[in-house]
């Protein structure tokens, strides 16, 4: 019996330590397992309220209202100068805005006919802030340096940069057909409720 006690104990006291170690290691895992910071670490309030400062309130508040309604495919290509990217309208289906911004703060939003946005008085577009929040929150923008471009748009009027504009679009359709390799950004109006 008291051999079966003896044992016990040794058991018990192997066993332990494993138990510990698996607890405080599960413990442990969220915090060793999060995703690495990517470029858009900035928090989305800290990113927003940086924005607000920018742009128009009136237009920022509809491009958080545009991506509370419905999810946006966001086709977008960052580089280290200049985003541009693809948004649909969602008062016309049949209507798409193509949205360029550069390092330097120029910036253009025009629809599929090259007509330029209605909504670029004051600074940039609901398009625009969609294409910056929507690409900042999904880790594909780096927050902080997509606000000093915010910051720079400031100095400028919006362009309508027809080439570019044109290439946009082009590419656009091409994606749409199957032809381009072009994978969207979904955006999820659940991630913008608490805002
Ligand atoms: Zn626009």
């Amino acid at each position: 019996m008291g051999c079966v006690a003896h044992l016990t104990r040794a058991l018990t006291a192997l066993e332990n330590p494993v138990a510990k170690k698996k607890s405080s290691s599960t413990s442990a895992a969220p915090v060793a397992t999060a995703p690495p910071p990517q470029g858009g670490a900035m928090a989305l309030p800290e990113f927003l309220s940086l924005l607000s400062r920018k742009v128009p309130s009136a237009n920022l508040s509809k491009a958080l209202a545009m991506l509370k309604a419905e999810r946006f495919e966001l086709f977008a290509q960052a580089e280290g100068d200049y985003i541009v990217g693809v948004v649909k309208s969602q008062t016309n289906p049949d209507l798409v805005y193509a949205c360029k911004l550069t390092s330097s703060g120029a910036y253009s939003c025009c629809t599929q006919n090259l007509f330029r946005c209605g909504g670029l008085q004051g600074g940039l577009c609901k398009h625009l802030l969609v294409l910056v929040v929507g690409l900042t929150k999904a880790g594909k923008l780096d927050g902080a340096r997509v606000d000093g471009w915010v910051a720079a748009s400031r100095m400028h009027r919006p362009l309508l940069d027809k080439d570019a504009m044109t290439a946009i679009f082009l590419r656009y359709k091409g994606a749409e057909a199957g032809e381009i390799d072009w994978r969207p950004t979904e955006t999820i109006p659940e991630d913008y409720y608490a805002l």
